[in-house]
């Protein structure tokens, strides 16, 4: 895994220069539009943790995945009518942006099973891009203290999609500005919620000298998806 060993250096590199350490950044791998034959080495190698964007291509590849442990979040938009079958096989949905959503999930969730969530966060404000604004973060984490099922543990978003670095930065500090005030302000609902999931290939250096948690890498690791760059911000089916 010639590229992860790069990958690795340079996320331990940016998280040193901001005083934090290496294991304090989680790498996701998105595996969308990748065959289960090329992810399985990966997590041979020993990088654990997946995304997918698409319900279909989860369940297509599970049973080959299933081979070698991992860990699944997804991290495209959800459909009501694909919860069943996207429950299986996630720990993590990345993307919760609504109460409804969150009351579907929270009722499909059988018995103590319980399900780690991320808030999906437009911090661009770009009309393409999922998720709440920001200023939607409180009364989204209020409501989901109605389902105990899932636990909110931070918020992700998808960056501006601009070579204007500083604007880009901007956005993922409006995030980090966030979660900090959801904690220090106690915010019902925001006790677990500290990961930060920001930065792509193109980014994700500066999204670690501003504080991600988790990075979420395709095209660096794998190479140019065939249907880039379109699939980089769609994030589900076509519409
Ligand atoms: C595809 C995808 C990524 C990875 O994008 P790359 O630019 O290939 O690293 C990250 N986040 C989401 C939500 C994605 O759909």
């Amino acid at each position: 895994m010639p590229a992860l060993a790069g990958i690795d250096r340079r996320i331990r590199v940016a998280a040193e220069a901001s005083g934090r350490a290496a294991a304090d950044v989680r790498l996701l791998i998105a595996t969308k539009t990748v065959p289960a034959q090329r992810i399985l080495p990966v997590l041979a190698a020993g990088y654990r943790l997946i995304g997918e964007n698409r319900v279909q291509e989860v369940t297509e590849k599970a049973d080959e995945l299933a081979a070698v442990p991992h860990e699944l979040h997804f991290i495209g938009h959800l459909q009501r009518n694909k919860i069943n079958q996207l429950l299986p096989h996630i720990s993590c949905l990345q993307t919760l942006d609504s109460a409804d959503l969150a009351a579907a999930l929270h009722s499909r969730l059988d018995g103590d099973r319980t399900l780690d969530v991320l808030l999906q966060v437009n911090v661009s404000g770009e009309a393409s891009k999922s998720g709440i604004a920001p200023e939607q973060i409180p009364d989204l984490l209020q409501a989901l203290t109605t389902y105990p099922k899932l636990v909110v543990r931070g918020y992700m978003t998808i960056g501006l999609n601009s070579a204007d670095a500083a604007a880009v930065q901007a956005g993922y500090r409006t995030l980090v500005d966030w979660r900090d005030r959801a904690q220090q302000q106690g915010m019902p609902g925001a006790e677990h919620a500290v990961e930060l999931s920001m930065g792509m290939s193109g980014d994700y250096e500066s999204a670690i000298a501003c504080g991600a948690t988790v990075v979420r890498l395709g095209s660096s690791v794998f190479g140019a998806r065939a249907n880039s760059p379109e699939s980089v911000v769609r994030e589900g089916p076509p519409r």
